[in-house]
């Protein structure tokens, strides 16, 4: 199971207790009574709010479906986070992800809170229809709480452009008056969405795994001494060696950060396994991804599954089993499909040195322990996954001022602040104790905490 939202905020605040320059002029007693308030603060979400959406559909049935929106925290700034569509959505699974976007917004300095909303349908099911009329069904039951200073929605797993075009088109209809603009990020650019939105988190994936690798290594091109230990036993330890990389999941994050590693001349990387969910591709001598992207463009999505769709596709690869792209021999896996996928029953195979987490939660509390112990390096989720987020609040920012960017622009400032974040939790990664997730779970919930302290809510 993944971890509940009081483990995440306990295993932060933990991790925090121990940082001595966490409120270093208050007496024991005081910084005890502030971790009190911080708990009970972060532990449980604002907000559960729940519907059943009354959609009919083209056969002339009416069906009702269960809807979220999880409105976990908003010290920080306005509720923030996707919508996602999906046959195994639940209350617990949307509140847990909320209270990952409150920490996720925090360690990137976004000035938002965290939230999540999902309905429960498999959308491969739907007609465009159907899916339009549960979109403005959402938007109809929740609008009292949505808003550009109040909760603002963006794509997540099963939903994209088109979903929050006809949210915010809803939105504007049902309330007049409202700056509708910023009311839902990842919106189509026609729509005033922000260009390089759709690719942001698989960039901001790749380029968080990129920039460290580079934080490791020295002028000359060798890894840094103070990373021997964690460097040494692994098949990096040296740069000229092709580094190889399996990526579980070809959507949106998936597919971009695969084409970004396929491209980057700066590593020496290839992939050499992708996975969707029928299916897992792979090829010692790397897969050609710009073939396969558009194989899955003109596909609904899917990848080649046989010998025949990967000659229409015009690649080379062996078909393997879907789950086979997490325990194959590879350095580097990218999780970017949905929760987790690492677990107590499969962790014990994972021969990957690095883990980066497209995905949320795609590593479950035994797997992260277990791997970061056996010194797999980790790249959590709030940390590699935030280009979303980011670029979503550039287009909110965009929407605000009317102003619209470059793509060039867009990225520049994506990475400037993905690596602005890196650099202040880099420093404590070397020679520290904590793993790279619970630098980050301190780093937010000391964010987080900085502010409710002046506001006088921690006591
Ligand atoms: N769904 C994305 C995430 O989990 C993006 C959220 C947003 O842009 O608000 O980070």
């Amino acid at each position: 199971m993944a971890k509940s939202t009081g483990q995440i905020v306990q295993d932060s605040l933990d991790a925090l207790m121990e940082d001595e320059t966490f409120m270093p002029d208050c007496t024991g007693d005081e910084r005890k009574k502030a971790f009190t308030s911080l708990a009970s603060i972060l532990s449980t979400p604002n907000h559960v709010n729940k519907s059943f959406l009354r959609i009919p559909l083209d056969n002339g049935k009416v069906i009702r479906v269960p809807a979220f929106r999880v409105q976990h925290n908003n010290v920080l700034g306005p509720y923030k986070g996707g919508i996602r569509f999906h046959e195994s959505v639940n209350e617990e699974e949307v509140m847990n992800l909320a209270a990952l976007m409150t920490l996720k917004n925090a360690l990137h300095e976004v000035p938002f809170g965290g939230g999540k909303g999902g309905v429960v349908i498999n959308p491969r099911e739907y007609s465009s229809k159907e899916l339009y009329m549960m979109c403005k069904k959402y938007v109809q039951y929740f609008s009292e709480i949505l808003g550009p200073d109040k909760d603002i929605p963006a794509p997540d797993v099963g939903t994209s452009a088109r979903e929050m075009d006809w949210m915010m088109g809803e939105y504007k209809s049902i309330r007049p008056g409202v700056p509708y603009r910023g009311s839902f990020t990842g919106k189509s650019v026609e729509n005033g969405g922000s260009l390089g939105r759709r690719e942001a988190t698989g960039k901001g994936v790749y380029f968080t795994f990129r920039y460290m690798l580079h934080n490791f290594l020295n002028d000359q091109g060798k890894w840094l001494s103070n990373l021997d230990n964690i460097f040494a036993k692994t098949a990096l330890a040296h740069k000229d060696k092709t580094i190889t990389m399996a990526i579980q999941g070809f959507g949106n994050v998936g597919s971009v950060a695969a084409q970004e590693a396929y491209q980057c001349n700066y590593l020496n990387n290839k992939v050499v396994a992708v996975s969707d969910r029928n299916v897992a591709l792979y090829n010692s001598d790397g897969l050609d991804i710009p073939n396969l992207i558009k194989y899955t463009s003109k596909n609904n999505g899917d990848l080649p599954t046989d010998e025949k769709q990967l000659k229409q596709a015009e690649v080379q690869a062996e078909i393997k089993n879907r789950d086979d792209v997490l325990t194959l021999d590879v350095d580097v896996l990218i999780l970017a499909a949905l929760e987790d996928q690492l677990h107590k029953d499969n962790m014990k195979e994972i021969k990957a040195q690095i883990i980066v987490e497209g995905a949320n939660a795609p590593v479950t509390g035994d797997a992260d322990k277990y791997l970061s112990e056996k010194g797999v390096i980790i790249i959590p989720d709030i940390l590699a996954n935030a280009g979303g987020v980011i670029v979503s609040y550039f287009e909110w920012l965009q929407g605000r001022e009317t102003q619209f960017h470059s793509e060039e622009e867009i990225y520049k400032r994506l990475f400037d602040k993905m690596k602005y974040t890196f650099d202040t939790i880099l420093p404590q990664f070397f020679g520290d104790p904590f793993p790279l997730r619970q630098n980050c779970y301190i780093h937010a919930v000391m964010k987080i905490s900085d502010i409710l302290y002046r506001q006088g809510k921690l006591y």
